[in-house]
């Protein structure tokens, strides 16, 4: 049963939170001329806010709400666990059940010899602590000068100093002295922006090339690794083309340098597999994980690491870095319930099988509106491109100004969906039920056509 609404009301609560809370990725001063909007409850698919209006979740919370919203099972392993072991850490040789519990089946999901895990309460600590790893790593390999990490513009892997150095977005950059040292960045494979006249094939393997010239810029001894998402979520759902994985991955082997593949969005589901390099045939080195790992229940992130590095790692004495948090006895022990539902209510297969192709087919509906350029999807991870001329895949003059107006009517028709630039990007919970599907493309259509109305 939903817990009792008993919230102050919310012209109380949005003047507080206006004179004392400094959000994430929001602007302040429009904040408080407007009001924050008030969640305070969430069910399956559906968030209700402070007035009572619900609002169906296009996009998993940020990406993470996999099972949906509102499962017991969850609360009550998390209210078990903090009677029993609330806190303690894996300090100094020391561990715990959830934390014994998870990392074997972590071990057991991951594809081939992935099988060690190292903790972290977020994605963007755990990207971190991929830096860390790599160029440990190649310390005890004697090859100390493979300090720099590869990874490419518009990614997204955190908002630490080091993982916001990795991502690639330009906003984030110019504020902190970011990028930090021995970080540099390539271009995306973003074909329907940058592609040109190039097929998707082609691009897929300019861009991939471009890993092998920096390396050569570089020089190999001086590389430590390179990072991606196998789909860029944040950067705006950039499918890569079929050609690019295999290239990347070619040229990560031949030039000995490690490959992160950073599943903190295409994890435990989002792209039809458990994780995103089964849907890419990617082998990675490491994986981050976060996210869908709980879905969102309790903050907690990873790295599972290859055997064959973890080895390295582990023959090299004490790895100088941890967490307070690393394998929270709560969050891991609420991951662990995740995953047994996932697995247990065959969700990931589903995704596969039904409901993946079921979104698919109705978002791709949406390519007929007249804003609308493409509608891509992989899984249940999807982008629209508003445009002004499709055939010219143009941008709008004022860039994000029609998304933020189409992401601002998906909110007033009850619909979260976010925009990035003038990409409106959808990453629904992995449960959402057919007729719920309809709802939403019926919701997306008619703010796209609201949002073209104030375009013009
Ligand atoms: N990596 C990717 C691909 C992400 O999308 C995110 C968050 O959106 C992160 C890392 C950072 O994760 P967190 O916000 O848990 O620190």
């Amino acid at each position: 049963m939903a817990p009792k609404d008993n919230h102050p009301p919310t012209a109380e609560m949005q003047a507080l939170d206006a004179a004392h809370h400094i959000h994430p990725f929001s602007d302040t001063a429009q904040m408080r001329s407007r009001g924050a909007r008030v969640i305070t409850q969430a069910d399956g698919c559906w968030l209700t806010d402070s007035e009572g209006k619900r609002i169906l979740d296009g996009m998993a919370g940020l990406w993470c709400v996999n099972i949906g919203y509102g499962r017991h099972e969850l609360a009550e392993v998390a209210a078990r666990q903090m009677q029993q072991l609330p806190y303690y850490n894996t300090f100094f040789m020391t561990t715990h059940p959830p934390a014994v519990a998870l990392s074997a089946k972590l071990a057991e999901i991951a594809p081939g010899d992935m099988n060690r895990v190292f903790y972290a309460g977020s994605g963007s600590e755990a990207n971190d602590t991929n830096i860390r790893l790599a160029r440990h790593y190649w310390h005890l390999m004697g090859k100390p000068t493979k300090r720099t990490i590869i990874s490419r513009k518009n990614g997204y892997h955190g908002s630490t100093m080091g993982s916001a150095s990795l991502g690639g977005m330009s906003g984030m950059h110019a504020q902190g002295g970011m990028p930090i040292p021995d970080i540099v960045h390539i271009d995306q494979p973003y074909w329907w922006a940058e592609g040109g006249d190039h097929s998707p094939e082609e691009f897929g393997r300019i861009r991939a090339a471009q890993l092998d010239q920096m390396i050569d810029e570089l020089g190999q001894d001086n590389v430590a690794a390179f990072i991606a998402e196998p789909v860029q979520g944040a950067g705006g759902v950039i499918i890569p083309p079929e050609t690019y994985w295999p290239e990347i991955s070619r040229i990560c082997k031949e030039r000995d340098i490690l490959l992160i593949a950073d599943e903190v969005i295409c994890g435990f589901g989002r792209t039809g597999n458990w994780f995103g390099s089964q849907t890419y045939n990617i082998d990675p080195d490491i994986m981050t994980i976060a996210k869908g790992l709980s879905s969102g229940y309790q903050p907690i992130g990873g790295s599972i690491i290859r055997e064959s590095v973890a080895q390295v790692i582990e023959d090299g004495g004490d790895f100088n870095h941890g967490y307070t948090y690393s394998s929270h006895p709560v969050a891991a022990a609420v991951a662990l319930e995740n995953i047994r539902i996932l697995e247990e209510e065959g969700i990931v297969t589903r995704v596969a099988e039904h409901t993946g192709p079921y979104l698919q087919k109705k978002w791709a509906s949406l390519a007929d509106h007249p804003m609308v350029g493409e509608a891509r999807m992989v899984g249940m991870m999807g982008a629209l491109e508003l445009t002004p001329d499709a055939s010219a895949r143009a941008g709008f003059a004022n860039e994000g100004t029609v998304g933020l107006m189409t992401r601002e009517r998906c909110f007033a028709n009850g619909l979260v969906m976010r925009h990035v630039g003038d990409k409106m990007i959808l990453s629904p919970p992995l449960t959402i039920s057919d007729s719920e599907i309809d709802t939403l493309v019926e919701l997306a259509w008619k703010s796209l056509d609201e949002g073209m109305a104030v375009a013009k």
